[in-house]
C-alpha cells in the first residue's frame, strides 16, 4: 500500500458486454486446502528477511526476491507467460522518475478454452527499503500479497495436474515501484504483454496479513474495495464464492471512490480499473506497523493471511472458469 498522495484524476473510456451467467459446479475443497499457514509462513520468512533488504524498488535486495518468486514457480512447474522470454517484465529507470532499473515478475498458467483471456492476480513485491539504518521488512505490506501469489498459482498448477486447469489463462503479476508510485502496474498496463481488452479482471491482494483497529475482536474480515465500481458481475462472485467457500466477513467500509483515505487509489488495481477492468482489492485495513521497521513476520496471522488468500483463489478461480466474463455496466471516472 502507498503512502496517501494526491494523485491526478485519471479519465478513460470504453466497454465492454456479456451475457447471463452460468457458475461452473466444481468442488474446489481440495486445491483451496493447498493454501496452507505452513507453506505461506515459509515463504514469508524469506522474502520478508532482512537478506531482502526491504526490497526498495531496483535493489539488490529486492532482485534477490524476485528471484526466490522465480524458483519458488520454477519448482511448482509454473513457467512465464506465453509471449515472453523470462519471468521479467523490465520497468526502465526512464519510466520510474531515476528510480534504477527494476523489473515486474510474471508468471503464467495458461487456459484450455479461453487461453486468450486473462485473468491477472497482482501483488506489490517492492517495500521501501533501509532508513536511518533499519530495514523495513514489510512483511504485511506487501509480503503478504506476494506469498499469497505463490499460494494461489500452486494450488491453480495442482489442480491443472489433476486436468483441472482454468478455462481462462491467468496471469500472476508481481509488480515493482508500487511503494513510489505504483509503477510497476502502470508500466504493464502501458505496456501490457496481452491486450488489456482481453484482460477481464483484476484481482489485487496488498496487506492481508494484520488486522486494523476495527477489528480487535476477530480477524475473520477482508475489506473488498472496488468490486462493484465497473462490474456488477464481480461484486456477485466475490460474495458467492466467499459465502460459498470461505465466509469471513466482507467488509465494505472503504469501498468508496470518496473515501478520505482514498485506498481505492493507492494501489496497483488502480492501473487495471482506469482502463475499465473490472478490479477487486483485498486490504485488511492500517495498523500502528504499517509503514515501520515493526512490520514483521512475527506480527503476521497466518490464520487470517491464509483465509484471504484463499478468497483470492477462489474469486480468481471463478472469474477464470465461469461460462462468460463479467460485464462492465459501469465506468471509471
Ligand atoms: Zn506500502
Amino acid at each position: 500500500m502507498r503512502s496517501q498522495v494526491l494523485l491526478a484524476p485519471l479519465y478513460l473510456f470504453f466497454l465492454s458486454s456479456s451475457f447471463a451467467q452460468t457458475t461452473s459446479s466444481f468442488d474446489l475443497n481440495k486445491y483451496i486446502s493447498t493454501i496452507s499457514i505452513s507453506d505461506l509462513k515459509t515463504h514469508l520468512e524469506i522474502v520478508a528477511s532482512d537478506e531482502m533488504e526491504g526490497r526498495d524498488t531496483g535493489t539488490e535486495g529486492q532482485k534477490k526476491s524476485g528471484v526466490y518468486l522465480i524458483n519458488t514457480y520454477k519448482n511448482n512447474g509454473i513457467s512465464f507467460p506465453k509471449g515472453a522470454t523470462d519471468f521479467y517484465q523490465k520497468v526502465p529507470s526512464a519510466f520510474m522518475n531515476g528510480l534504477p532499473d527494476s523489473e515486474n515478475i510474471w508468471a503464467f498458467i495458461e487456459g484450455t478454452d479461453k487461453p486468450e483471456e486473462i485473468v491477472v492476480v497482482s501483488a506489490h513485491y517492492d517495500h521501501i527499503g533501509i532508513i536511518d539504518g533499519e530495514i523495513y521488512n514489510g512483511a504485511d505490506d506487501d509480503g503478504s500479497g506476494t506469498v499469497a501469489l505463490l499460494e494461489i498459482a500452486q494450488a491453480f498448477q495442482e489442480a491443472k495436474n489433476d486436468g483441472h486447469g482454468p478455462k481462462r489463462s491467468i496471469l500472476f503479476l508481481h509488480v515493482t515501484g508500487e511503494e513510489h508510485g505504483l509503477y510497476g502496474s502502470s508500466y504493464y498496463t502501458e505496456n501490457p504483454l496481452f491486450p488489456l481488452a482481453n484482460t477481464i479482471s483484476d484481482v489485487n491482494i496488498d496487506m492481508i496479513g494484520r488486522r486494523d483497529e476495527f477489528h480487535l475482536k476477530s480477524n475473520n474480515y477482508i475489506y473488498l474495495i472496488g468490486s462493484n465500481f465497473l462490474s456488477t458481475d464481480l461484486y456477485t462472485i466475490c460474495e458467492d464464492v466467499n459465502k460459498k467457500y470461505i465466509n469471513i466477513k466482507l467488509d465494505y467500509k472503504y469501498n468508496s471512490r470518496k473515501d478520505p483515505n482514498r485506498f481505492y487509489y493507492r494501489s496497483d488495481h488502480y492501473n487495471f480499473a482506469k482502463h475499465n477492468i473490472p478490479s477487486v482489492f483485498l486490504f485488511n485495513g492500517v495498523h500502528d506497523d504499517y509503514h515501520q521497521a515493526t512490520d514483521e513476520v512475527d506480527k503476521i496471522e497466518f490464520d487470517a493471511l491464509q483465509k484471504r488468500t484463499q478468497l483470492a483463489f477462489v474469486i480468481a478461480w471463478e472469474l477464470a472458469n465461469r461460462k462468460n466474463r463479467p460485464v462492465v455496466d459501469k465506468s471509471e471516472k
